[in-house]
């Protein structure tokens, strides 16, 4: 929860120049920021851009030291910044700590595979061009301006950080301003590793500091947020043609098939719906469970769900929501699920209190309904019933979203992952795809465009450049005003052998 006491009031003349950052549990101040004006998100896009020559002639090899060198202190000081996670954004520290850890991973994997991903790298370079050496190498943007969410303030935005940072660019970091003392340590231990260079610069306040870094002349914006805003940060990013990563939110299902180990996909489902309060972008908010099964799966999910109990001491099996203003969403969430015919097994329509949500499982709820198209961001879950794979994976993309999903079952799972629509979908387990570096992370329709993580995350800061080298003259000279017409025929010739066979669709 953020102190609105503090917060410039839309219209008002008069703008406070900062705001208090406080527990969502407790109420307890964290720590009280600067509101950046544009003036200042200017200076910080400046101080990033004179670091980008220093950051760029380190080269791969200087830069994996410095991102190396950060990942060793954040390891050390783990504890730390999993407390302060748990204090400015209320989930446990358990959660904190593992979310800590993987962003940990993460800088180690960008940092480690930048060289290899967007180092010159030699490619065939064709029949037609045998006399040439061609290569592709990817050079950084320049500066980038990242826009991070307050859900998982440090895994979610370390993923545009480090990467973008591992293929050469600098970075100014806008913090959720719910979470805004979280990013200032994360910048704070970047420069003490750099020894106070710019090459991690922070800037705080509202949506409206976010909006200057997107018209700041940054070189790339990436956005982690709400649909909503994403596209309004691309309207703006198209003011000056700056390319945008955006990873919007998402209504993912869970797939249970008939030969699924039910114990294991209840379990599951629970812990991805809801830990972390259900503010996940790739949590749980579906689960579609072939009808044979259904009984025995609700009985499963049910045995574990009445155990839970959110709360902010020890114990507690996930927090207050962050954001008080989404209580109300998840409260309309609820009831149109009801009103519409949903069958409440748990929680309900009194689940929402002033900070905490109960855990909510609704059962038989029309497709719909908001709670079925809509994103809750709330430890709810909708579980209906499917007579087959096929409908459970026409139902699954009957979304504008397509962020992310899992399916349980056995042989034919893969296959069943593999039709959903979605930029990432587990077999078996859920959200383990963002605990791997390697693989890329991100959505499609209004779940975002673009990728972090990975090599295809690596590439996203990036362009690619391609280079050719002539070692030897042409067989043919064919780029020159003194080509021959013997090398016209040669070459026509030269067209015909290597395309010119007929192919089987011609002969039919
Ligand atoms: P927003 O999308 O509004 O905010 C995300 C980030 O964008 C924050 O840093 C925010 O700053 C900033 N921002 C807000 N307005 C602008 C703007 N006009 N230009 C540039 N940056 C801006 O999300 P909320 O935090 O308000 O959450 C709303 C909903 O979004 C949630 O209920 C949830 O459904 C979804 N969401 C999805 C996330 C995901 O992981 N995909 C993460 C967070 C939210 P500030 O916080 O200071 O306003």
């Amino acid at each position: 929860m953020t102190a609105t006491i503090d917060k410039p009031v839309k219209g008002s003349a008069k703008k406070q120049k900062h705001f208090d950052s406080l527990n969502p549990a407790t109420g307890d101040l964290i720590e009280t920021h600067p509101i950046s004006t544009d003036a200042d998100v200017a200076a910080a896009v400046e101080r990033a851009r004179d670091a980008s020559a220093w950051w760029q002639a380190i080269g791969f090899d200087g830069r994996k030291e410095y991102l190396l060198a950060w990942r060793a202190l954040l390891a050390k000081r783990l504890s730390e910044l999993a407390d302060l996670v748990h204090r400015e954004g209320g989930k446990p520290h358990a959660d904190a700590l593992l979310e800590a850890g993987l962003a940990i991973d993460h800088i180690s994997w960008a940092a480690k595979n930048a060289k290899k991903v967007l180092g010159r790298s030699r490619v065939n370079s064709g029949l037609l061009m045998t006399n040439q050496m061609a290569y592709v190498e990817y050079k950084p943007l320049g500066v980038v301006g990242v826009i991070g969410p307050w859900n998982y303030p440090v895994f979610t935005p370390m993923g545009s950080i480090a990467y973008s940072l591992a293929a050469g660019n600098t970075v100014v970091f806008k913090p959720s301003e719910y979470t805004p003392t979280v990013g200032k340590f994360l910048v704070d231990t970047f420069q003490e590793v750099t020894h106070g260079r710019s090459a991690l610069e922070l800037v705080t306040g509202m949506g409206e500091t976010g909006a200057a870094l997107a018209t700041s002349g940054v070189n790339k914006g990436a956005f982690t947020g709400s649909t909503a805003t994403g596209k309004k940060v691309m309207a703006a990013c198209a003011e000056t043609l700056t390319p945008v990563v955006i990873e919007a939110g998402g209504k993912d299902s869970m797939i249970i098939d008939r030969d699924a180990d039910l114990g294991e996909a209840a379990d599951a489902a629970l812990w991805c719906a809801m830990s972390n309060a259900g503010q996940t972008c790739i949590g749980t908010e579906r689960v579609y469970v072939h009808e044979e099964v259904f009984d025995t799966f609700m009985t499963e999910l049910l045995t574990r769900a009445r155990q839970l109990r959110p709360g902010y001491e020890d114990g507690g099996a996930y927090g207050p929501a962050t954001m008080p203003s989404q209580l109300k969403i998840i409260k309309s969430h609820i009831d149109d699920a009801i009103a519409r015919g949903g069958n409440v097994v748990l929680g309900g329509a009194d689940a929402v209190g002033d900070r905490y949500v109960q855990p909510t499982i609704i059962t038989d709820v029309p497709e719909d309904s908001i709670a079925v198209t809509e994103e809750t961001f709330g430890p709810t879950l909708v579980v209906n019933r499917v007579s087959s794979m096929d409908e459970a994976v026409r139902l699954t993309n009957a979304t504008k979203y397509g962020l992310a999903g899992s399916v349980f079952g056995g042989k034919n799972a893969l296959d069943i992952a593999s039709k959903v629509r979605s930029g990432m979908t587990s077999v078996n387990s859920v959200i383990t795809f963002a605990a791997i570096p390697a693989l890329p992370f991100g959505g499609v329709g209004d779940s975002g465009i673009g990728r972090i993580h990975g090599a295809d995350g690596l590439r996203e800061f990036t362009y690619p450049k391609a280079l050719v080298k002539q070692f030897m003259p042409p067989v043919i000279s064919l780029t020159s005003f003194s080509r021959t017409k013997k090398s016209e025929q040669l070459f026509a010739q030269l067209i015909k052998s290597l395309h010119g066979g007929v192919s089987g669709l011609l002969k039919r």
